[in-house]
């Protein structure tokens, strides 16, 4: 079979370990707290090895497994700057011959309550970053207005896409969401604007599910999702649907949030498509349209797909079809990026 270029809508290139040593999982000490995860994670990073030798080793792990795009949020902190961000900017170019990443500003440690992050974030955006990211406006920090004024003023003065991750549950996380649409729909950014995660939808009733997936749809927010495996996440096929792009990406991979993760994306075609409880060959596409097409229309991609004028970005596999190659997963891949192999059996071949 031959597929077009994986899409990975969700990773942090800046995060994982691939590339250093093994790193024990810390538990939080009462209770999962984002707020602690980010304390703990800090630690870990500042012993690890610096941010271009394992985001080199993340990208060539992904492009094996055949992703051709990737969207990477990367930290913006009031600790260290931008310098996460300029590692990332200097590897989008140095491995563009591979991969086409697009980089997301991700005020990890919040806005409100992180000050000087909101000059950071403008910043960022006018240093290489492609879009402005965005924490748990309530859980996170508190003010929900405060930290989508912040997010969507920078979206709006640049003409930058927005990406926001949202954990925050419930009725409260619904009420975000349906005010990240409305904010859309009136600042005319519809097509440009993801939430991540969005556990809430996972957690509320089907018809407020439905409501909010109309509002998504008119707005024009796409969902990401990862199908953790320790959480309620959103009902996928609902939202497709109902008009909403989902599509999927692999977020944390062997990092101080989770030891999971390999970089490969019809894996988690495959748990997607599990965790949702897809059987029929038309959900089993649809779990794989959420790495490719799907991927390819949130983050706006030229010249996507198996198309006559297309970026010829595409993987060769030994699949019949695309639901066994969801189900079966092959790992010998072909991977090809404007037309020249790039990586084979797993290994990258073009330096
Ligand atoms: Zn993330």
């Amino acid at each position: 079979m031959v597929l077009p270029g994986l899409v990975e809508g969700h990773i942090h290139l800046d995060k994982g370990f691939i590339g250093d040593t093994w790193k024990p999982h810390r538990p939080c000490t009462a209770g999962f707290s984002v707020r602690e995860r980010v304390a703990f994670e800090k630690e870990a990073l500042a012993k690890a090895k610096p941010v271009p030798v394992r985001a080199a080793a993340m990208i060539d792990l992904c492009v094996a497994h055949g992703t051709s795009h990737m969207r990477s949020h990367v930290d913006i902190d009031p600790d260290f700057g931008l310098s996460n961000l300029e590692h990332i900017v200097a590897m989008r170019d140095a491995h563009k011959h591979k991969v086409s990443i697009q980089i997301v500003a991700f005020p990890q440690s919040g806005i409100v309550t992180a000050p000087g992050t909101r000059d950071l974030l403008d910043a960022a955006v006018r240093n290489g970053a492609d879009l402005i990211g965005g924490l748990d406006p309530a859980g996170f920090d508190g003010d929900i207005t405060g930290h989508l004024d912040a997010v969507f003023d920078i979206a709006a003065r640049h003409g930058v896409g927005i990406d926001i991750h949202l954990h925050d549950g419930g009725l409260l996380g619904v009420f975000e969401i349906e005010e990240i649409a409305r904010r859309t729909k009136a600042l005319g950014l519809g097509g440009k604007v993801t939430i991540s995660h969005a556990y809430a939808l996972g957690e509320v009733p089907r018809d407020v599910v439905l409501r909010v997936a109309g509002r998504l749809a008119e707005a024009g927010v796409a969902i990401l999702t990862n199908a953790p495996g320790h959480h309620a996440f959103p009902p996928v096929l609902t939202l497709h649907d109902a008009g909403v792009t989902v599509f999927g990406g692999n977020d944390n991979i062997r990092d101080s949030w989770w030891p999971y993760g390999d970089g490969d994306l019809i894996e988690r075609a495959m748990i997607i498509g599990n965790r949702s409880g897809f059987f029929t060959d038309a959900e089993l596409a649809l779990a794989f349209n959420m790495v490719t097409s799907h991927g390819a229309k949130a983050l706006r991609l030229d010249n996507y797909g198996l198309v006559e004028g297309g970026a010829a970005d595409f993987v060769v596999l030994d699949a019949e079809h695309i639901q066994e190659l969801v189900v079966t997963r092959p790992k010998a891949r072909d991977v090809y990026k404007a037309g020249r192999l790039v990586a084979r059996n797993g290994q990258i071949v073009a330096a």
